[in-house]
Order: C-alpha cells, then structure tokens, then sequence
C-alpha cells in the first residue's frame, strides 16, 4: 500500500511517481477504490453546519424570551400562578415554531449546497474523466486546464504557461508561475511553484499533476479554512426591515411606558396587573418574527429557483434578482444553443462551398466544384488537428459534446470532409478570449507548422499572405481583403457566426504569431435557444433592458439580437470594442444607453459597461464564463456564471450559477425574486397591521378611561398565533403569474411605500374600532365577557387579514382565495385553536375567558370579516390593475 511523501516537491517526477506507484496513465478503478478506503473522501467538513441541538438553543436566546420570562417572573411573586404556565407555554410553543421552521431552512441552504458539487477532470485507465472532486485519491493525476479550480494538492508533472491564484491560501493578488523541477525542502509554501494547491486556481495554461493530498490532508485543510459556500450576508431587505422592526420597536417601548403610565397613574390600576400588561403589549407590539420569516423567505426563494436550473450561491442574490433593471448577457451558449454547425466554407482562392448536415452528426457532405474542394484541403487540415474536443454518442444514441462547441465544430466538419487528425501535434494553445484565437503546433509533409483558428478580425490583423490561383503563397492584396470582406458581411447577415483559418510555417516553436497565411473561413450556424425570445419579451414587458455584450462579430450578433427580439426596429445601433475604447467618458456612458448590442467585447470592457448602468441607477445582472470575467462578475449587482460551460474562476466570482446555461433560466430567476420581494413584503405588512391595531386597542381603551380590554396572557396567545404560524404562511406564496408585468422596485424604496399605507391604515383602525366598540358594548355585562369578545374580534380580524395580505394588488379572489395550503393549514389551525380555548371550560378558565354562545360567536367572527370585505372594496376602488 502507497503511503504519501512528506514533502513532494523536493522529489523529482520519477522518484513521485513511483512513491504515488502511478503513471501518466492514472490509476485503475481498483486502486481507486482501495485508496478511497485508505485515505477516505476528499472533502473537509464544514464547521459552520450547526447541529439540531444548537438551534432549538438559539430560539430561546432572544430578548422577548427574556422579556416573557421577566413577566412570567412577575405573575410568579405576584401570586398570578396560571399566568406563568401560560406565559412558559407560550415561550416553549414558541421556541419550537422557529425551531421547525429555521431547522427546515438549513435544510434548503443544505440542499442547495449539494446542487454546487465541484467536479474535477482526472485521467483514470488512460481515459479523461470528470468525476465529482470528493472522490479524488492521491496518485490521481489531474489534468487542469484554465480557469479550473484545484481539487486537492498535488505535485505538477507537466504544465503549459501555468499560472495559478493562490490567493485563498496564501493571500498572494498575483498568479504564481509553475514548473516541474524539484525545489529545496524548506521552501515555503507560497514558493513551492512545482505544486498545485486544493482550493486555488488554475488563472491560465494547463497541467497535469498527480494527488499528493486529499481532504484534510491539504495545506487548506490543515488550517482548517473552509471554502466559500452559502454566506448568510445581510440582504438589502432585511436591512430594511431590521429598521423598521427597529422604529416599530421604538413605538412598541413608547406605547407600552404609556400603557404602564396610564394604568397606573390615571386609573390606579394594581402595579403588577398593569406592569404585566405592558410587558404583553411591548412583547405583541414588536414583529420579533420579522427577521426569522425573511430568512425563511430567501431559504424558499433560493431553494425554488434552483429547481428551475438557478443555483444562488448567495442568498442576497435571490432577494437582488427582484429589483435587476439590466441584464447583460452572452451570446454564445446562453442565447443560443451552442450546437454550432459549420454551413458554409471558403478557401482561398476558391469559391464558397455549402455543407450539409445537421448538428453534431457528422453525416454530411461538402458541396462544391471540384476545383473548389481542392481549394479547401488545408482548411480541412487545420481544422482535423487545431481543436481539443470530441463528438461522440452516448447510450441512448444522442450526440454529446466534450470540449467546446465551436471546436467541435470543426471537427464535425473535417470528418464531412473526409480528413483524418493523423499528424502528429507537437504543441496545442487553448483559445484565449483575449486573443480571440486558438493555435495548434503540427508536422505537417516533414515541416513544423502552426495553424491557427479565430475571429476573423485577429487572424487578419495577424496575416500577410494569402494562398493564389497557382497554389503559391503570396502577399495579400485588396483585392483579397475584398472578397474576404464580402463573405463576412454576407455570413453575418445569415446569422452565421464567421471564424478564419490560417497557417505559418515555423523555423522554432517560439516565433511570434505573424506574417500568418489567410487560409480561409468557415460560417457556422448557432441557432437561437427555443424560449428565449419569450423571455426576452417577458423581460421587455418587465420594465427589464436586456443587452447582449458578445466576442462575436457586429454583423452576427445584430442578426441574432433581432432574431431573439434584444434588438428593436429604431435601435440596431451595435458598438464594439475599440468603437467604445475610443470614447471619452460621458459619450460612452450615453453609447451604454443607445446600443443593446456590443460585440468584440473584451472582459474589462464588460466591467466597464456594469459600472456605467450602475452609475446611471441600474441594477444590473450579468454573465460571464471566462477567466476574465471575474471582475465583471463581481461589479455586477448579481454576477450569473455557467454551470455547463464556464469555469470555476467565474463560478467562484458569481451569485447565482445556471446549471442549463439558459438565458431563460436567469429570466425566471427574476421572476422569483420579485416573488420573493412580494412575499417579505406580504409578511411585514401583515406584523405592521396586527401589531399596530394590538397596541393601539389597549392605549385607546385604557386612555378613554375604561379598564384594559385584554389581559396579560390573551395579548400575548392572540401575538403567538397570528405572528407564529401566519406570517411564516404568508412567506410561502407562489407567486400569482403578474410578477413580470410591472416594472421591477428600486432596491431605494421602503417596505412600507406610499401606494400600501392607506390601505394598512384603514384595515388597522377597522381592527381597533370594532374591537374597542365590542368592548364598550358588552363592558355592562361584567369585564371577563368583554375581553372575551375583544379576544374574538382581534385574533380573528387578524386571521381575515392574512386573506388580504395574499394579493397585494388586487382582490384576493382573483388568485383563489384558498389556494395556498400553507395559509389554508395556518388558518384552519389558528381557528380550531381559538375556538377550544373559548370553547373548552378547562382552557377558557386558564385565560379567564367568559362562555360564549355559538350564535355570539359566529356574529362577531362575522363582523370581524369586515376587515376582508373592506379591503376587498378598497382593492376594487384604488387598485385598478
Ligand atoms: P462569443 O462566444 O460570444 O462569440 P467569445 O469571447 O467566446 O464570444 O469568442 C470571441 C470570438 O472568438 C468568437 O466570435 C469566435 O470568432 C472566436 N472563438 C470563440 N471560441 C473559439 C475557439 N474555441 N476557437 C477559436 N476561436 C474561437
Ligand atoms: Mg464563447
């Protein structure tokens, strides 16, 4: 059995090797197994999961707890025993309503964690595999490419212009360069540059490495830091709400020193009762749920949107999704569907050739003269060898993919064409975005060649011959750049997206990328995604500016814009790159506004595009998958990253993940958050309104110089019912189908805006009106039956109010009254709740409760409806929607 070196990078490759007892094969499936046994899986735990225990803890670690045991404390040495035992229930029951209901959002936030598994490229049996990064052994060799994050430290054995960020282990801003050669022992880590370290990234090139360390068996693990998961930061909401639970709390203090003053002053009412009293109406009057249901809100946002292919990696995202103005987004792959078929091709000097066939199959043909075909022989070359993907079908005979399309492309093409990847390839540089190209070193009729694939305008940039009529090379002339602008005009129009082939013959591999020969051109066909030009429309009627930002050609991304309607009839402006490069700040910022398209676009310039709609007030999402695009990713308010095809730089860097890469996807994203948004509304306004007609009943009351209308015990069971199980009932709304047709809501504005006061208002004084006009009415039949009835009147106005808080902008019959079952469950509880303790002799004795007669009973519920048919009314009149 292998053991693993102390300090692999002072080994040479061979002396790791055989302590690793691996191979540039990899391992076997057996060794694998064996060594997963030995050495266990390659995770770390994570330290921040809190067990069961710890959160039923923690629900008694709030201040109302404290407050409620103070009172329970007083009834206690005051002689009011029941009291206590009531008020000790009320805190238990209490307790394990937020611990159910908190225990339930971890396991969302849990659930969502395991939707973000990273996986890793390994060779295993020869064989290039991608398996889940928990399953990776020492002695595996990985093979990273750009962008990828590192599963677990391992010694480098070969590597191409590697540079790593190691900035999460060892605080280091700049990329480190790699190497192979063995290092003196006692270097230190952050200079160790023949190793690759779990947890950094892989900033550019390619290595193969073998696993020296897995789990905690990593420098990361040692020092036990956790990876970044789910951040629970504050989101702009719940700041929000935390100040006005805040000024609510403030009145709720004031009303209840009144409260305490009145009482006792003025009616010279017995200390204890009133200071008991007083403690009830702060405890009711401050919406302690508010920030405990806001989580619960964002934990069932998060969790819907990622079974609908949006994974949130922070939960602010979910919330900032609701009120994004602008999204920025790719063309390729999230626009379209990535399946590039090359239709047409031209070599020089030749004619246009058409291609047939369909997708990755490779049946097909090239159709053109024979003098044509012949013209095309190098092109076919390139494009045989300068590629590293695959196309090949899986059990169920479908086409799949492995690498990147465009690549793929063009070996779909070689294989129409009839030309084998039989030379022999001596060096291989992956696509830059930077660069706009890709490169591949062969022998090609005993000569080393370098053959490139690219962005026209780089190849072109880069090129100075062109191959002739007579089958030499010659320097290129208008006359060519002429036909070669045609073909790209005519190609773009088509939609087709337009790459250039060319070729060098090298003396040494280190000769710079010029003087290339213009080889020719191929047009590829990527068609719009099914769905996304109904989303794009959705977010048109959304109030939502959708804006493509592209590497791609002006011509093609124009032709694609107005096919999936991001362009409209009056807007086809399109700046690219060094258009908007040229530009001094406030004509570009006025650019941002006129242009929905921008092609040829680098990374830094996307950056620089979030920054000028911010500026302007926008709340912008954007996409990036590259490298590069990190730091737009962070500027922008949600950066979107791809779960298929980006790399884990940008996923890293991002809020939310696509798992389809759909343009669609974020659209629904958005159509979340605002439920979401809708939902933390919802539940604030229904705390604002109980809370408020609560209080105000008891200073109304005892200041009109009657006794108080509640006592200590009702106050605090009608605040148990309606702010624990109501308000987390509301949280759990769906959503009503009109949430894309309004404009979204400027994060700036408040929870408690112009258009809903009046409405809380008006519903809050019909709740402290009838429940003060029941309590005068049936004050003559002795105090004990009219708080009866208040009790009545206020914990079952409350109960109608959770039927208004359902719709927000029209009549609540319109999304079907009952068709929430949360609510339905809450209601029907809180119902059969209030009515046994009135009902039941034992229980009404606890809470001094009077009996009531059915008939009675049934007529003041009716009354209290009047708090839905009011607002019902109010709906009907002022909300024309
Ligand atoms: P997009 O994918 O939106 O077209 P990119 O920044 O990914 O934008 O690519 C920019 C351009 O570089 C593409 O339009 C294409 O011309 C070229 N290109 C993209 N991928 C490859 C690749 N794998 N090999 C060669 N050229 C590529
Ligand atoms: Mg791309």
């Amino acid at each position: 059995m292998i053991s693993i070196p102390p300090a692999p990078h002072r080994l040479t490759i061979q002396e790791t090797q055989e302590i690793l007892q691996t191979s540039m094969s990899g391992l076997s499936d057996h060794e694998v197994a064996e060594r997963l046994k030995k050495f266990g899986k390659n995770e770390i735990p994570d330290p921040k999961k809190k067990p069961a225990w710890k959160i039923l803890l923690k629900q008694f670690k709030h201040l109302m707890v404290y407050i409620l045991i103070l009172a329970a404390l007083i009834s206690y040495l005051t002689g009011h025993h029941i009291d206590v035992y009531v008020i000790l229930a009320i805190v238990v029951i209490n307790a394990v309503i937020g611990f159910v209901q908190e225990y339930k959002a971890e396991g969302a936030v849990e659930a969502l964690k395991s939707l973000l598994v990273p996986r890793c490229k390994v060779i295993r049996n020869g064989k290039l595999l991608t398996i889940d990064s928990k399953d990776l052994v020492p002695g595996d060799l990985l093979a990273l490419e750009e962008g990828d994050l590192i599963p677990a430290d391992a010694r480098i054995v070969e590597q191409k212009n590697a540079r790593s960020m190691e900035a999460s282990l060892t605080g280091e801003a700049v990329p480190v360069e790699k190497h192979t050669a063995p290092i003196d022992e006692n270097t230190a880590v952050a200079e160790r540059a023949n190793m690759t370290w779990k947890s950094t990234f892989l900033a550019s090139g390619s290595m193969k490495a073998w696993v020296t360390g897995t789990g905690l068996n990593t420098q990361i693990g040692e020092i036990a830091a956790t990876l970044k998961t789910l951040t629970p930061q504050k989101t702009n909401f719940q700041i929000k709400s935390d100040k006005l639970a805040q000024q609510m709390a403030i009145i709720a203090i004031l009303s209840a020193v009144l409260l305490f003053l009145v009482g006792y002053f003025l009616q010279e009412a017995d200390i204890s009762e009133v200071l008991l009293i007083s403690i009830a109406a702060l405890v009711s009057a401050i919406p302690e749920g508010l920030p405990a249901v806001l989580s619960i809100v964002l934990a069932i946002g998060s969790y819907r949107m990622s079974r609908k292919n949006a994974i949130i990696r922070e939960f602010s995202a979910t919330e900032s999704l609701g009120s994004v103005s602008t999204i920025v987004t790719d063309k390729t792959g999230t626009l379209t569907q990535n399946t590039m078929t090359i239709k047409k091709v031209w070599g020089a000097p030749g004619k246009e050739v058409v291609v047939t066939g369909e997708g990755w199959d490779h049946r097909g043909e090239l159709i053109g003269s024979g003098e044509d075909l012949e013209s095309l022989k190098d092109l076919l070359v390139i494009a045989a060898h300068s590629h590293k993907s695959s196309v090949h079908r899986d059990e169920s005979g479908k086409y799949k993919v492995t690498g990147d399309p465009t690549e793929a492309a063009f070996s779909v093409l070689a294989k129409k064409g009839n030309t084998e990847r039989n030379l022999k390839i001596v060096d291989d540089f992956a696509f830059s975005s930077e660069l706009k190209y890709r490169a591949t070193i062969i022998e090609w009729n005993g000569r080393l060649m370098k053959v490139y694939i690219g962005a026209p305008e780089s190849i072109l940039g880069r090129t100075s011959f062109i191959k002739k009529r007579c089958g030499e090379t010659g320097a290129i002339g208008e006359e060519d750049l002429a036909i070669i602008e045609k073909h790209l005009r005519d190609w773009s129009h088509e939609s087709l997206r337009v790459l250039a082939l060319a070729l060098k013959t090298l003396e040494n591999q280190e000769e710079p990328d010029s003087d290339l020969v213009f080889i020719g051109l191929a047009g590829m066909m990527d068609p719009p995604r099914p769905g996304v030009k109904k989303a794009v429309e959705d977010c048109h009627r959304a109030g939502i500016r959708v804006i493509m930002a592209t590497g791609d050609h002006a011509a093609t991304a124009l032709a694609i814009g107005k096919e999936v309607g991001i362009v409209q009839p009056g807007r086809e402006k399109v700046y690219t790159d060094s258009e908007l490069q040229a530009m001094d700040p406030s004509t570009f910022d006025k650019a941002v506004l006129e242009a929905d398209v921008f092609s040829r676009l680098t990374p830094l310039m996307k950056l620089k595009i979030a920054e000028s709609l911010q500026k302007n007030g926008e709340l912008v999402a954007m996409t990036g998958d590259g490298v590069n695009d990190a730091p737009a990713l962070k500027q922008a308010n949600v950066g979107v990253s791809m779960g298929i095809m980006g790399t884990d730089v940008a996923r890293d860097a991002s809020m939310m993940v696509l798992a389809d890469d759909n343009f669609a996807t974020i659209v629904n994203a958005v159509e979340q958050g605002r439920i979401v948004f809708n939902n933390a509304r919802r539940t604030s306004f229904f705390l604002v309104t109980t809370n408020f007609a609560e209080i105000t009943t008891l200073i109304l009351a005892v200041g009109m110089g009657y006794p108080m209308p509640l006592t200590a015990t009702q106050i605090l069971w009608i605040n148990l019912v309606t702010d624990g199980f109501c308000d987390k009932a509301l949280a759990t709304e769906k959503g009503q189908g009109n949430e894309l047709l309004l404009p979204p809501v400027t994060p700036k504005e408040n929870i408690l805006n112009k258009n809903i006061v009046p409405f809380l208002v008006i519903n809050a004084f019909f709740m402290t009106a009838l429940a003060i006009g029941a309590f005068v009415y049936y004050l003559p039949e002795g105090l004990e039956k009219a708080r009866t009835i208040v009790f009545i009147v206020l914990a079952f106005t409350q109960l109608f109010n959770v039927l208004n808080m359902r719709n927000l902008r029209g009549s609540s019959f319109k999304i079907g009254l009952f068709s929430n079952n949360w609510v339905n469950y809450a209601l029907l509880v809180s119902v059969v709740i209030q009515v046994l303790i009135i009902e039941v002799p034992a229980m009404a004795e606890l809470f001094d409760f009077q009996p009531v007669l059915a008939m009675e009973f049934l007529f003041w519920v009716f009354l209290s409806s009047f708090v839905f048919w009011i607002a019902e009314l109010y709906k009907l009149i002022f909300l024309k929607k």
